[in-house]
């Protein structure tokens, strides 16, 4: 049986312009990157933007390959971009009816990188929250040790949806974000040996929750880890939930791909 993935978190963009990880001459074209997803299996990957001045990047590349969707937001150790320019929100809400962006993100809160912008990153998240409420479109949230303020704002927000984003809680936490209507998408760091709590929740989240995810150049699974990333990877992040779970990865993979276009609308 032929595999069906969904990378639901990628970012295309910075792979295209050999940013952080760069692939080398591997990676320079992006339509190599994406013909060797498709060869993986992935159906389609989502591609989040971080800040306005890439809106167009990423809405280019869902233009230029099918498979490929874009999500529009400001990420939150980007919020600075926006400090001096409040037509940011308008801006972004103007491309939500874009046919191929599926999704408000990347935003969220991330106290990990940088504090210095708390209330303006919570204030960021906010609007963000709201536009994916009056879009009915699901929210791809970023949390870095933010689990609690990520929770507070999201309960404050009736009828928002979404995904968190390689998620990085415990079970609790996971089980807490579902009752909100937020998918559990996991990333490569799902791997990594020393990623106990992590696991632990790969396991418990129901399967009509679950989503996985490369965020591509980054995180590269086992047994790539510490080199690019990219989203033919998506994979191994599948095998290891299969491996987690004791089912099998054709499971894992068809009950993600199912998942992942109810999220996105992609039925
Ligand atoms: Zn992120
Ligand atoms: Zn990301």
């Amino acid at each position: 049986m032929a595999l069906t993935l969904v990378d639901t978190h990628c970012h295309l963009d910075y792979i295209a312009r050999q940013e952080e990880h760069p692939l080398g001459e591997e990676g320079t074209d992006p339509a190599k990157v994406v013909a060797r997803a498709l060869e993986t299996g992935v159906e389609f990957l989502v591609n989040p933007s971080v800040t306005p001045t890439r809106f167009n990047d990423v809405i280019g590349l869902a233009e230029r390959f099918e498979h490929v969707y874009a999500g529009v937001a400001v990420h939150p150790t980007d919020v600075k971009d926006v400090q001096e320019t409040p037509e940011w929100a308008a801006e972004l809400e103007a491309l939500l009816s874009h046919p191929k962006v599926v999704a408000v993100g990347e935003t969220g809160l991330d106290y990990y990188w940088d504090v210095s912008l708390k209330d303006f990153q919570k204030a960021c998240f906010k609007t963000h929250l709201a536009l994916g409420v009056k879009h009915d479109l699901p929210v791809i949230v970023h949390d870095r040790e933010a689990h609690e303020d990520v929770h507070q704002l999201i309960a404050d927000t009736p009828g928002v949806r979404g995904i968190m984003h390689c998620f990085s809680g415990d079970s609790d936490f996971a089980l807490k974000m579902i009752e909100h209507g937020f998918y559990i998408s996991f990333a490569g760091n799902v791997t990594f040996k020393k990623a106990v709590e992590l696991q632990e929740a790969a396991k418990v989240v129901p399967l009509e929750w679950l989503l996985i995810e490369t965020d591509s150049p980054f995180l590269s699974p086992v047994p790539f880890r510490g080199k690019p990333n990219e989203p033919a990877r998506v994979l191994h992040v599948a095998e290891k939930i299969a491996e987690l779970r004791g089912i099998t990865v054709e499971e894992v993979a068809a009950v993600t791909t199912e998942n992942a276009k109810r999220v996105f609308g992609l039925q």
